[in-house]
């Protein structure tokens, strides 16, 4: 049967011949026996860039600039006399910002940050990509130089074999203790404990996730107990428009699969 590694109870019949995916990222399907089977697959990459950048800039900032627990302290009458460290947290301006994955997201990342007055752009992944890099002056190094030195890591990459678990406990050993981690590409590029760890004893400052292992994050989960740790719900693409635009897509997909025609989105297998 072919389906969703997560979920063994999502499984597909011997007559299964497109499949259509309200997403951009694959890593929930079996793609070696959909290849198998010569299974069309339609997915929707491009549509959904912007709403999750944009996402992904909302998440840095407020995790650096401690939002949800400022919110916080206003409810809870924790705002009391002006104190001059009181909720400081770390900005933007001339910061050094590692992007792990340059593609269409992590690079519409980066030209939303470059205007808070970013200072060096860094990235990782297979290989230099310098035309999308060029936008940006972005330097290509390896994963261990982007931990060094970034003050904002963010993680744009896609799950594959090679990114799962990628940020464990070297990578977050290296990073400064004034750093913020942002996760909004798949949980599973994340060894959850050893980021609890790094949080935890203040290897790290904070981190934002909008993805995790799993999904949903059990409520008792410890990650939940950490003041430095906002986790969202997986909502980079949510935007009422986003998710209208990415339906017409997923079902032009499939109309096309099931006629034998071309695809608007296919993915190359
Ligand atoms: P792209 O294919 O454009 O970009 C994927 C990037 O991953 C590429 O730049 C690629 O770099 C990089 N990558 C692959 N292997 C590695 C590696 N070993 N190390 C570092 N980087 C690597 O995809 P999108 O930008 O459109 O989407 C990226 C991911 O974001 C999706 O796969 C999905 O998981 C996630 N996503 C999350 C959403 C949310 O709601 N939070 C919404 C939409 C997407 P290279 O080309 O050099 O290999």
């Amino acid at each position: 049967p072919v389906g969703c590694p997560k979920r063994p109870s999502c499984l597909t019949g011997p007559d299964l011949k497109v499949i259509s995916t309200l997403s951009v990222g694959f890593d929930h399907l079996a793609l070696d026996e959909i290849k198998k089977r010569g299974i069309r697959v339609g997915y929707t990459p491009d549509v959904l860039t912007d709403a999750t950048a944009e996402l992904s800039v909302a998440l840095l900032l407020s995790t650096c600039r401690r939002l949800p627990e400022a919110a916080e302290q206003v409810k809870s009458g924790g705002w009391t006399t002006w104190k001059p460290l009181w909720m400081c947290g770390y900005g933007l301006s001339d910061s050094t910002v590692g992007i792990i994955g340059l593609g269409r997201i992590g690079q519409a990342v980066a030209r939303r940050l470059k205007p808070f007055g970013v200072r060096k752009f860094l990235y990782t992944g297979s290989g230099p990509k310098p035309e999308s890099a060029a936008e940006f002056g972005a330097e290509f190094v390896p994963l261990t130089r982007l931990a060094e030195e970034s003050d904002f890591v963010v993680v744009t990459c896609a799950l594959t074999p090679a990114t799962q678990g990628m940020c464990n406990k070297d990578f977050f050993g290296r990073m400064k203790k004034t750093s913020v981690f942002v996760n909004t590409s798949r949980g599973a590029v994340v060894n959850q404990e050893d980021l609890y760890n790094a949080l935890a004893s203040g290897q790290i400052a904070a981190a934002g996730l909008d993805v995790t292992t799993p999904e949903p994050l059990p409520t008792d989960h410890p990650l939940l107990s950490l003041k430095n740790c906002v986790i969202l719900p997986h909502i980079g693409s949510a935007t009422y428009a986003t998710r209208s635009t990415m339906a017409v897509l997923a079902a032009n997909n499939l109309l096309a699969g099931l006629r034998g025609e071309p695809m608007p989105h296919e993915l190359k297998l």
